[in-house]
């Protein structure tokens, strides 16, 4: 089987011990040779300083390192200074999201939506950065429709966005309908499927019911049936997400984008049963 280039997500961690075990994590990812890491970032700039420092050992350890950087609750003014930082640092690409501002949090700032901020990066750095932005083949929560949420990820396109990853989802036909009917809207950029490894249940089923994301019937019945059974939930889940990824891949996703929560196992277990070798 064909096997396109990956890359994996973590988050920044709270702790120098966190922060060591993440490291430990990458070192084990990075034998499968991804193209790049990347590093979350809290809206309203929460994790501003943890997300810089994780990029930098990132970027130091010679592994090519991707930032989100997301403008709600931000100005233009701090977005700027962060560009500049990771523009001298040498970083090359940057994940462009809106993000979501925590309830009683602020106020939105000087950005309203992720199209903004693609625009933003262009005039600031002009081609300096290669531009990720979020797609979602499952439509975002808030979408009114799910047309104008394909014409909404357009807009971002059109900013300056060089290729998209999306939310994650377990319906590989979401993802194939959704790019086709991007194509149709002339949108031609990679559109990247995002994988979310099933470690824990009540842990997935938290996210999905937040970002939208669809857990079939079938799988949570299933799922739910393990209970605290946690080596039937990661066997079941391992076999699940890997039939995922054949399906994606041979139905021609440019290339896979895996949501690690910093653990290295899941997304090893699945790589491995798909072929990648260390
Ligand atoms: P947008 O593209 O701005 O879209 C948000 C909503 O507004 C959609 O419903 C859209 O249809 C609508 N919309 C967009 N533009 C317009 C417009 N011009 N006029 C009217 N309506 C519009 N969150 C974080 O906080 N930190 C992260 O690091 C992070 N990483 C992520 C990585 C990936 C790959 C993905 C898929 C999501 C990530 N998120 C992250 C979550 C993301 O911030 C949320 O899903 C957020 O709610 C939307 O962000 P967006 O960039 O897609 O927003």
């Amino acid at each position: 089987m064909n096997k396109p280039n990956i890359s994996f997500e973590f988050f920044p961690p709270q702790t120098p011990e966190g922060a060591e075990k993440l490291t430990a994590t990458r070192k084990i990812l990075a034998t499968l040779k991804p193209e790049f890491f990347s590093v979350t970032f809290g809206a309203g700039g929460s994790t501003q300083e943890r997300t810089l420092e994780t990029i930098q050992r990132i970027h130091q350890e010679g592994y090519q390192a991707a930032p989100h950087l997301s403008c709600v609750g931000s100005t233009r003014e701090n977005i700027r200074a962060l560009l500049l930082t990771y523009k001298d640092m040498g970083i090359k690409r940057i994940v462009a999201l809106r993000g979501d501002l925590p309830s009683g949090m602020g106020s939105i700032g000087e950005f309203q939506y992720a199209n903004e901020l693609v625009s933003f990066i262009r005039a600031q750095t002009g081609e300096h950065f290669h531009i990720e932005v979020a797609a979602y083949p499952e439509f975002h929560p808030q979408a009114d429709s799910a047309r104008e949420d394909m014409l909404n990820f357009k807009r971002k396109v059109h900013a300056g966005a060089n290729s998209a990853i999306t939310q994650y989802f377990y319906n590989a036909d979401a993802y194939f309908s959704f790019v086709e009917e991007c194509r149709k809207l002339g949108v031609t950029v990679p559109i990247v499927p995002g994988i979310m490894p099933i470690v824990k249940y009540a842990q997935l089923a938290r996210f999905s019911e937040m970002c939208g994301a669809e857990i079939p019937r079938w799988m949570r019945k299933t799922l739910e049936g393990y209970g605290d059974d946690n080596v039937s939930v990661q066997n079941f889940g391992r076999d699940v997400v890997t039939q995922l990824c054949e399906k994606l891949i041979a139905g021609g996703a440019p290339s896979l984008h895996f949501y690690t929560l910093n653990q290295a196992n899941a997304s090893v277990e699945i790589l491995k049963q798909l072929g990648y070798s260390a």
